[in-house]
């Protein structure tokens, strides 16, 4: 029988051997490519667990298709059942124009409060890249995903509220800057537990994955309230709750200035043979640079939203694009989580059976990795990865790749079932 997954007193995930999983098909290219993620995810279960085990999935509306039945973009039904049932998968949704939404997935994020906006960045032999060396990438970001200029505290040039704003700012706060006419303002906003929850998870993830490192991103030297605070306090967090686990570059630097470099250097050393996980951070502009230039140096990073936003973007470009790029927003706390394709609707595309749908099926191995199917996870994996090597793609990567075979869409699944 379908049961719900649950969370018990030790805040773990209960997953039975059928749980009940809500999914958004999608707006756009959403419906052709759930189709085939939910055709290798099922046979994927059945191939791992025989009759034991199967995903008892339930339909909820949001988007297009939600707003022609139900009048409504994002019905108040769909967040409750995503409340409900802790773990759900999501395709593309239109955002709508006007009409008080300024977007579905930032609602949901915000009515479940899922702070980890989590992305893998792996590369698959044979998939089309720009670089030579793309297996030196291996990556998991962790985007904060409540806070950052992405609260939406934002005023109009020509809004009564911007003008009162510069006012208070220049009278009240003694801001010594000289407003031009026509100014536009925008707030951002970095908390000190919002901040410590994203890097608590990028903590705990990185050492039950035994990852070599955590790299905090920010840009710290220019937005030092903000992004400076993001640093502080996650090695604040990093030194106070994992102090036998972890060795930071704050260490480093306190031993630098009391015994000088070479004593620091061989602290670190010695933490690092200890098999410690080091914790070290990189301004924003650099780390683009180093993504490309020593990629291998990085493995977990903890950054704020909007880097998160740019870092994610350009890690999936390296991999092969949106194509394949997987994603996740979660809450560690109450284990709600809903996995996504990080790709929009490419309306053009609708039902044209041609898109890819390698990231709705990484979404959902990451789903499977959270409810701890790992098994499930690993056959999927693998045969999408021996199908790309076999160069059976669709239109994407077909366009990039000498020799290929071109598939659509559904017989792209095909093949990747046929590959388990
Ligand atoms: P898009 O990601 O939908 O498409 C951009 C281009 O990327 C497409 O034209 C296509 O060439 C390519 N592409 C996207 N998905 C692909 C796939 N699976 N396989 C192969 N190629 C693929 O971006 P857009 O055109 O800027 O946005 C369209 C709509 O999607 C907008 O309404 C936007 O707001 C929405 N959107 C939704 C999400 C989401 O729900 N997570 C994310 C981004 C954009």
């Amino acid at each position: 029988m379908a049961e719900k997954i649950s969370l018990n007193a030790e805040g773990s995930l209960q997953v039975p051997h059928h749980p009940i999983i809500p999914f958004i098909i999608g707006d756009g290219i959403g419906p052709d490519i759930w189709h085939a993620a939910v055709r290798v995810f099922d046979q994927a279960v059945a191939h791992v667990y025989g009759k034991q085990r199967a995903i008892a999935w339930k339909e909820v509306l949001a988007g297009e298709k939600a707003f022609n039945e139900t009048g409504s973009w994002l019905p108040d039904a769909t967040i409750q059942a995503f409340r409900d049932y802790l773990v759900g998968i999501k395709g593309p949704l239109t955002t709508p124009v006007g009409g008080g939404i300024r977007s579905l997935n930032v609602a949901l994020r915000k009515a479940l409060d899922l702070y980890v906006c989590l992305r893998p960045t792996k590369w698959y032999p044979g998939t089309p890249t720009p670089v030579l060396h793309p297996e030196y990438i291996d990556m998991v970001i962790f985007r904060e995903n409540t806070e950052d200029i992405y609260v939406g505290v934002e005023y109009a040039a020509d809004s009564d509220e911007s003008i009162q704003l510069q006012h208070f700012l220049t009278n009240e706060l003694k801001l010594d800057y000289d407003f031009r006419a026509n100014t536009g303002l925008g707030i951002k906003v970095v908390s000190e537990e919002g901040t410590k929850r994203l890097v608590r998870s990028a903590i705990t993830y990185a050492l039950e994955q035994k990852r070599a490192s955590v790299t905090i991103v920010h840009k710290g030297n220019i937005m030092k309230y903000t992004e400076g605070a993001f640093k502080n306090w996650a090695y604040e967090l990093a030194e106070q709750e994992f102090a036998d686990q972890v060795y930071t570059w704050g260490q480093w630097e306190r031993t630098k200035a009391e015994s000088g470099q070479e004593e620091a250097n061989k602290e670190q050393r010695l933490a690092e043979e200890a098999g410690k996980l080091i914790i070290k951070d990189v301004i924003a502009d650099n780390f683009l640079q180093q993504i490309l230039l020593s990629p291998r140096d990085y493995s977990v990073v903890a950054t704020l939203n909007l880097n998160g936003d740019y870092v994610s973007d350009a890690l999936a470009a390296i991999v092969g694009g949106i194509g394949i790029a997987p994603g996740a927003n979660i809450n560690y706390q109450t284990g709600h989580a809903i996995f996504e394709a990080t790709h929009g609707t490419a309306p053009r595309f609708a039902n044209t059976d041609t898109m890819n749908p390698s990231s709705v099926i990484l979404s959902g191995v990451m789903l499977f990795e959270y409810l701890g199917w790992n098994e499930v996870a690993e056959t999927i994996t693998e045969a999408l990865a021996k199908t790309i090597k076999a160069k059976t793609v669709t239109i994407d990567f077909y366009n990039q790749m000498e020799n290929a075979t071109l598939l659509k869409t559904s017989a792209f699944a095909d093949q990747i079932i046929a590959n388990f």
